[in-house]
């Protein structure tokens, strides 16, 4: 099974993603973890991207497709995989889709965690009081440019999936349990149909 999760910064797509890959045996890839992995070990890439990761912009996406091509080759990617943080552009997701034809694969489910953006700053600001911003790119003027970002670039792939029939919404507020709820009779429903 080879999911999407979509969501604005901060709507909880991280953590609806772990607790995917436990029920479902199938790989959490999170572009973000993925980045500021090679930002923390100061490798040629992570020196490259870490301004652009402080900004709240997005990395190039040439640099994205290929960590994500060579990922999702790997072997523990071939039972299931869920996109946590990718596709963030038109360009990734044509490019995701072109690899899926290439292995003969598909994408099962989308699914958007739905939040109001108000109350997620108020989230994000309380996640940087909590980890004394162990985040560089928590704090509020970089989250409002990151929702732009979201608004600019990445909900415009939405309609795409949802031509597809893919797109199923979530109400990304409920408290985290009910969020997941949410999200396994989705699983459960399409599976059922
Ligand atoms: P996230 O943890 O998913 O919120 O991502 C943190 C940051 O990593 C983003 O603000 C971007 O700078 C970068 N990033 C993560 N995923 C992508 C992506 N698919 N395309 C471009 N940049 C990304």
């Amino acid at each position: 099974m080879n999911i999407i999760l979509f969501g604005p910064p901060g709507a909880g797509k991280g953590t609806q993603a772990v607790r995917l890959q436990k029920n479902h045996k199938i790989r959490q890839l999170s572009t973000g973890d993925m980045l500021r992995g090679e930002v923390s070990s100061q490798s040629f890439l992570g020196k490259r991207i870490e301004d652009i990761l402080d900004s709240g912009e997005l990395v190039p996406d040439g640099i994205i497709v290929e960590l994500i091509e060579s990922r999702l080759q790997d072997s523990d990617c071939q039972k299931g995989f869920i996109l946590d943080g990718f596709p963030r552009t038109v360009p990734q997701a044509e490019a995701l889709d072109e690899m899926l034809v290439k292995w003969n694969r598909h994408i099962d489910h989308v699914i958007v965690l739905e939040v109001d953006e108000n109350i997620l700053i108020e989230r994000i600001k309380s996640r940087a009081d909590e980890s004394g911003a162990a985040r560089s790119d928590d704090n509020e003027d970089v989250l409002r440019h990151r929702l732009e970002v979201y608004h600019n670039q990445t909900a415009p792939i939405l309609p795409y999936y949802e031509s597809k029939g893919l797109l199923r919404r979530v109400d990304g507020m409920k408290p985290i349990d009910a969020v997941t709820e949410q999200i396994e009779a989705t699983l459960a429903a399409k599976a059922a149909a």
